[in-house]
């Protein structure tokens, strides 16, 4: 085992298994590619962040334009047009009852904003309360207080003993809906400050969908208890999951709202937490010690929040539905081919993402199967990175059919190589 020359060291890269890392000097729509012209399509929007495709030109111009104007503000104390107009507009396309906008960096930031509103509601209203409800096998992202309220397996086993409680109720399988209401029934009736889940759609958890209907029964036990309801949009916000939101197919109004991800089309890192008005006004006070003690340094940088307003900008003005709606058909139709396929299980698809899981042995997130499949896709100029054995797919809206169908076939070759 040689050390690598380079002193970067990946996410979620282990070095000692010496898989080359491509060096990526451009990238444009679907597509990445080397100083050499070498290129791959990006099946998996690098991450789930580049929704409308790698440097889309509305939003490249936005950053530029910014960029000349105003870098970095504090955000404690003063504000900026960019994260003004994008407030607003935030406001303007969520359900009414969301009436403020906490700005953070990235998804687990986010996350993070979210557990220290809830707790901060009953805290400052003198009520205190502290449980969190999760969902099994979710994922909110990497920092201590995300991971506490995340799936806990291989991936943080070393930072168990800094994780706090949580109770967790049943993931919503098909037939046993009821069993995850009760549970959650009967843990409102404990006065836990809130609920947090991911709507629709668990993506870090293997791409496990539920209906719209539990989602909705879900809020709806929360709302009967008087506990809040979080919903980590951070991965199914901007298109992904049909609909701008995934909470819309379900008509729910969550009481807080976590963004990130797709929010500046993929460009640039920004999160907002949005939350309904009571949860302000329990910090809106003369008191000093009601106010909301959160910030980083680059909260709301208006580059990033000038690229957000873009973002908007395009769903406003082009037909971004219409290309959800195309490449959501597209995606059902190369899943049904597979549909007979007895080394394709599960095959499953909400909106733009569509999802398997590979019959293997030693299935499970440290299956050898996943580096392997890598590399055979990296080999054929395409960018997919499976879940342990669940596979999936979720391209930028603006992938062609044609490197769609490559993406497909290349899967296709894997199943019988694997
Ligand atoms: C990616 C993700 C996060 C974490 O976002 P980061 O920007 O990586 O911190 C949180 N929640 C969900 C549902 C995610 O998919």
């Amino acid at each position: 085992m040689s050390t690598p020359t380079s002193p970067v060291w990946h996410p979620f890269t282990q070095h000692g298994l010496g898989d080359p890392i491509p060096l990526i000097s451009h990238a444009k729509d679907a597509k990445l590619y080397a100083a050499d012209g070498t290129s791959w399509i990006d099946a998996i929007s690098s991450w789930w962040v580049t929704t409308h495709g790698h440097a889309h030109p509305r939003i490249m111009a936005a950053i530029r334009d910014q960029s000349e104007k105003l870098d970095q503000l504090i955000f404690a104390g003063w504000t900026h047009e960019p994260a003004e107009t994008l407030a607003a507009e935030l406001i303007r396309i969520t359900p009414a009852p969301l009436t403020r906008v906490f700005f953070s960096d990235s998804g687990s930031t986010s996350v993070e904003v979210a557990l220290k509103m809830a707790l901060g509601y009953w805290y400052n209203i003198g009520e205190p309360r502290s449980r969190i409800l999760v969902l099994d096998h979710s994922y909110h992202g990497d920092t201590i207080g995300t991971m506490s309220v995340g799936e806990r397996g291989v991936y943080n086993r070393a930072w168990q003993p800094l994780l706090f409680d949580v109770d967790t109720i049943p993931f919503p399988h098909e037939g046993m809906e009821q069993a995850t209401l009760d549970a959650l029934e009967a843990a409102c009736r404990q006065k836990p400050a809130a609920f947090i889940v991911e709507p629709l759609i668990l993506g870090a958890g293997g791409m496990l969908i539920y209906p719209a209907w539990v989602l909705a029964e879900m809020r709806s036990i929360c709302a009967r208890h008087d506990v809040l309801f979080i919903a980590d949009e951070v991965m199914t916000g901007w298109g992904r999951t049909g609909t701008r939101f995934a909470c819309d197919q379900a008509g729910v109004i969550p009481d807080i709202v976590c963004l990130s991800k797709g929010l500046t089309g993929g460009a640039l890192p920004l999160a907002v937490t949005l939350c309904i008005e009571p949860i302000f006004a329990a910090h809106y006070s003369t008191d000093r010690a009601k106010t909301f003690y959160h910030s980083s340094s680059y909260t709301a940088n208006p580059i990033a929040c000038a690229a957000a307003a873009a973002n908007l900008a395009i769903w406003r003005d082009e037909p971004v539905q219409q290309r959800i709606d195309t490449l959501a058909d597209a995606q059902a139709a190369h899943l049904s081919l597979l549909s007979q396929d007895p080394r394709a299980q599960n095959p499953r698809r909400l909106g733009t993402i569509a999802a398997l899981d590979i019959v293997v042995p030693d299935a499970g997130y440290l299956s050898t199967l996943a580096p392997r499949l890598i590399a055979f896709y990296r080999d054929r100029g395409v960018l997919l990175r499976p879940l342990g054995n669940t596979l999936y797919v979720m391209p930028p809206y603006c992938i062609t059919p044609d490197e769609l169908e490559q993406v497909w076939s290349a899967i296709k070759a894997s199943l019988g190589a694997v």
